[in-house]
This record gives structure tokens, C-alpha cells and sequence, in this order.
């Protein structure tokens, strides 16, 4: 399986599917931004990272034009990959609580990170087409992350990415739909391989930065990421 994602990545990081992401991805990359001038950036696609035998999907957007396209690793040299690493550590699901160069040893736990678009968008948003697109990249990780029991959808768009690829995999999905809300999860499937999502808001400036999210409320969508992955332990 391991090698099964090791090819992936590298499709992945080939990837030239989308003419606008391509293009701005490597403008970026290329123009930089004057406190990264001495960094070559990244600026191709990105794959996913952490653990092969990961419970726990964390499901992003995309990366950000001056974070995981410079740096090469999704959340990574970035304020929302900061408060994303200090939540994973705090939880448990992370080795370190910092998240700043592909090299820095940062190990996952029981938890794999990936997103919707692997490219950077202008201005955070991925055109529905672009979306769709790559939508391919995150089936065919499911489709090798076999343990998968929880997703946790950073953002409504990444939540309802994952329904839409869900539901186009044959997954069963709970009437009245979803709707996306911190703090709410849906059990998607039928046993034995049923699927919690659980949604929160992306750790994006944005949010953070009005206090729409805190780290508590962070930390509690990754309590109840562990209460579903270890439900004897969380009611002992
Ligand atoms: S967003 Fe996805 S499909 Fe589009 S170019 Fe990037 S990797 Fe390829």
C-alpha cells in the first residue's frame, strides 16, 4: 500500500490538469513573496501526508499560495497549518506541534492529511470545475487508506467535496442530507465500514483571526474525532 501511494504522489506532483492553477501556482512560485525571496518554492501539486494505516482523514481545501506551495507539504509554513499542527499534537495525532519545512521531522499518528485541490488557488477558491478535477487524487487515496473510520472536513467546501465523492463512490448518505455546521458529524455508510465525517471551520486567518474559530473549538472536533475512533476508551 505503501508504494501504491508513492506512485500516487507522484502523479499527483505532475499533475498540469488544471490551466489556472497551474499558471498561478507557478507565478507564485516564481514571484515569491520578499520575506520567503531566499526560498525556492515549491510551486507544483501537492500529495498527501502521514500515516499509511491512518483512522483519521483530515480533509483540507487547498494549499496556500505562500504555505504548502513554497513549502511543499500541505499545512505546512503557514498560520492555519500552525493552528492545525498545535490541535493534531495536542490530540495526540501529531509528533510536534509546528509545521514549517518539509524537513522539520514532523511525524502523523493514526491521522493522514490531504485536500479537496492540490494545487493553490487564486485567492483560496477552486473553481467547481478544478475541483471535480482533482477529486480523482482523493478517491484513489481512499481507495489505499483502508482504515479510514473518521473524516474531518476543514471548511464547507471540503465537506461537501467529500459527500460529493462519497456519494459518487455508492456510500449511502443520511436523510435529511448533511449540512454543514462546527462541531456536527454524520455517520455516512452502512456497517461493517460505516464513516463519520465530522465538520469544522477551516483554521484559516480568516476565521481564526475573528475568533468565528478558537483553538477549543478546534481541540473538541478532534475529541470527538477520538471519542469515535475510541468510543470503549471515551466513555471508560
Ligand atoms: S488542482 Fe488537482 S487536478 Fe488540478 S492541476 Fe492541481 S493536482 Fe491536477
Amino acid at each position: 500500500m505503501a508504494s501504491a501511494l508513492a506512485q500516487l504522489t507522484a502523479t499527483v506532483i505532475a499533475c498540469r490538469k488544471c490551466p489556472r492553477l497551474v499558471r498561478y501556482r507557478e507565478q507564485v512560485a516564481r514571484v515569491k513573496k520578499r520575506e520567503f525571496s531566499d526560498w525556492e518554492y515549491w510551486g507544483r501539486p501537492l500529495p498527501g501526508l502521514g500515516d499509511p494505516e491512518a483512522e483519521l482523514l483530515v480533509l483540507g481545501l487547498a494549499p496556500a499560495a505562500h504555505g504548502g506551495n513554497r513549502t511543499g507539504r500541505m499545512f505546512t509554513g503557514d498560520s492555519s497549518g500552525r493552528w492545525l499542527m498545535r490541535a493534531l499534537y495536542r490530540a495526540g495525532f501529531a509528533s510536534q506541534p509546528t509545521s514549517e519545512r518539509r524537513d522539520d521531522g514532523l511525524t502523523l499518528r493514526n491521522a493522514y492529511i490531504t485536500a479537496a485541490v492540490r494545487c493553490a488557488p487564486p485567492d483560496n477558491r477552486p473553481t467547481q470545475r478544478e475541483l471535480a478535477a482533482c477529486s480523482g487524487y482523493l478517491r484513489q487515496e481512499l481507495t489505499l487508506l483502508r482504515r479510514v473510520r473518521v473524516v474531518v472536513a476543514l471548511g464547507q467546501i471540503a465537506f461537501a467535496a467529500f459527500l460529493r465523492l462519497a456519494q459518487e463512490s455508492g456510500v449511502a448518505l443520511p436523510h435529511p442530507r448533511p449540512k454543514f455546521r462546527h462541531g456536527a458529524s454524520y455517520r455516512l455508510g452502512t456497517p461493517p465500514m460505516p464513516l463519520v465525517i465530522i465538520a469544522s471551520y477551516h483554521p484559516s486567518r480568516q476565521n481564526t483571526q475573528t475568533g468565528r474559530l478558537t483553538e477549543g473549538m478546534l481541540d473538541h472536533i478532534f475529541q470527538l474525532a477520538r471519542q469515535h475512533l475510541e468510543p470503549d476508551r471515551s466513555r471508560a
